[in-house]
């Protein structure tokens, strides 16, 4: 048996170093690579993925998961957790043909380069082709698997494992018409002002802000870096080098810094794995909503609240003493908190982002039930973006354009945004009931106790529990919607007086 734990783990490790060049490779294009290498990444990432792939699924894998999992009570708790992670992981993947994955990183790689020009020229005609081909291969995909209740629970549960369409569906039909009912309330009171948000920032003085805020916050600059990319993503190598992008727009440049935060809350969350769990399957979080989770927290429950900035607004006003002049404080933190229905989800305020995820949600469900064609997708955005937030973009780099995600193929990760908004403020309950002093640590710029409470709970566990699991164990209960709606409510009463 102990022979046999050693082979597994020999060969997860091998794998996890394949992934982890892919990952490498991945961070390079959106960081580094100039256009020209899009031909030959496709074939590096294509050619890497063909070989992790005939590796983790070889009969060899098969068997030593098969006779692992057969006596999985003579298993420590973490090496059974790592052999019924991993059996998850070979079910899904033997199913699908190592062709037909190197097939998908070839045509993501033209797409991702394809989106990005039509998202600069705001011409959707030159990604239509691809995304085309991405949808058409997603209901393949679905089709190598056995027929689940919906065919988007197969890709659901590759972000979210063990989450079904119709939880979702029913967690959102929850919280639709609640979000709706605030932000119709705070339409009718007094719009707040935030006007030193869109006045000139310097992108150099940004960047450091935001870097002496998540140094602050715990993030490890040892075991990290920081870089710009067209869309802000976090990036794990190993443990002890987990790496995060930014960018700078100028019509709103202190989405930079929220961006950092955003980020460095992946980061730290990967940072704070059990390093036991390096190179093994249980290295990563626990899924997509619990990663969002910690990202949101760091950003929106810390960074946009009122004792966060009584400690850094005071050093925020000496950097930018002209874009600030006659802000107060409390105005500032009104401004950064404005509710305002918006196009670009990444920019959204707390308020609204989930009804960006449900248009998304709808959206993919529509494409891989096949009611929905690519061609009409910048019509039914518009069309929806009317419905659920009354603005429609002016054009399609604002609309349809704005993410990333379908370019990599990705359909059937929107929702989790979502839920990790809602776990963030499931987590915040509880622990802000076993840190009662929270708020007057954040006024000293103290977060170590944060940090550490989530070390604990959260993430040095890795993938160890299902994400359902692990929110019902820290939190008391599975996945809902009630202590964000809380949240919300409690937050924007104060800011609108609601
Ligand atoms: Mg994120």
């Amino acid at each position: 048996m102990h022979e046999k734990l050693n082979e597994f783990k020999q060969i997860m490790a091998e794998i996890a170093d394949l992934n982890t060049a892919a990952s490498v490779l991945g961070w390079d294009q959106q960081v580094n690579m100039p256009s020209g290498g899009t031909e030959a990444r496709g074939n590096h990432l294509a050619t890497l993925g063909k070989f992790t792939h005939e590796l983790f699924t070889s009969e060899k894998v098969g068997k030593l998961l098969e006779e692992l999992s057969s006596d999985a009570s003579a298993l420590g708790p973490d090496d059974a957790a790592m052999v019924r992670v991993a059996k998850r992981d070979y079910d899904k993947e033997t199913r699908v043909p190592g062709e037909f994955i190197a097939e998908m990183a070839m045509v993501s790689a033209h797409a991702h380069e394809a989106w990005f020009e039509a998202r600069a020229k705001s011409d959707f005609s030159i990604f239509r082709p691809n995304l085309e081909k991405i949808v058409e291969m997603t209901r393949q995909y679905v089709q190598f698997f056995p027929p689940a209740d919906h065919p988007y629970d197969t890709l659901l549960d590759n972000f979210e494992p063990g989450m079904k369409t119709a939880d979702v569906q029913a967690i959102f039909n929850a919280l639709r018409p609640r979000q709706v009912q605030l932000i119709k309330k705070i339409a009718a009171a007094k719009q707040v002002n935030n006007a030193f948000l869109h006045k000139k920032y310097s992108e150099k003085k940004l960047w450091d802000f935001g870097v002496d805020v998540v140094t602050q916050y715990g993030y490890d600059w040892s075991r990290g870096r920081q870089d710009k990319a067209a869309h802000p993503f976090e990036t794990t190598f190993s443990i002890n080098d987990v790496r995060i992008t930014t960018r700078f727009e100028k019509n709103n440049p202190i989405a930079m810094l929220f961006s950092t935060m955003h980020e460095s809350g992946h980061a730290m969350y990967e940072q704070g794995v059990n390093i036991e769990y390096e190179r093994t399957p249980l290295q990563r979080g626990a899924s997509l909503a619990v990663h969002e989770s910690q990202s949101r927290m760091w950003e929106n429950l810390v960074g946009r609240s009122l004792p966060f900035w009584e400690h850094f607004y005071p050093r925020l006003k000496k950097i930018f003493p002209a874009q600030l002049d006659g802000v107060s404080l409390r105005n500032f933190y009104k401004g950064i908190n404005k509710v305002e229905p918006s196009l670009i989800r990444v920019n959204a305020d707390e308020a609204t982002y989930n009804l960006h995820i449900m248009l998304r949600l709808e959206l993919e469900i529509g494409m891989v039930e096949g009611r929905i064609s690519v061609k009409d997708l910048p019509e039914i955005w518009n069309a929806k973006m009317q419905d659920y937030l009354g603005v429609v973009p002016p054009n399609d780099a604002l609309g349809v354009l704005q993410d990333i995600h379908w370019s990599g193929g990705m359909i059937g990760y929107f929702s989790t945004y979502a839920l990790g908004n809602l776990v963030s403020a499931q987590l915040w309950e509880k622990i802000n009931k076993d840190i009662p002093d929270l708020d007057e640590q954040f006024r000293k710029g103290k977060f170590d106790s944060l940090l550490g409470w989530l070390r604990e709970n959260v993430h040095r566990h890795g993938r160890k529990y299902d994400p359902q699991d692990l929110v019902q164990r820290v939190t008391g209960s599975k996945i809902t919607a009630e202590p964000y709606v809380r949240y919300l409510t409690a937050k924007y009463s104060d800011i609108y007086g609601l």
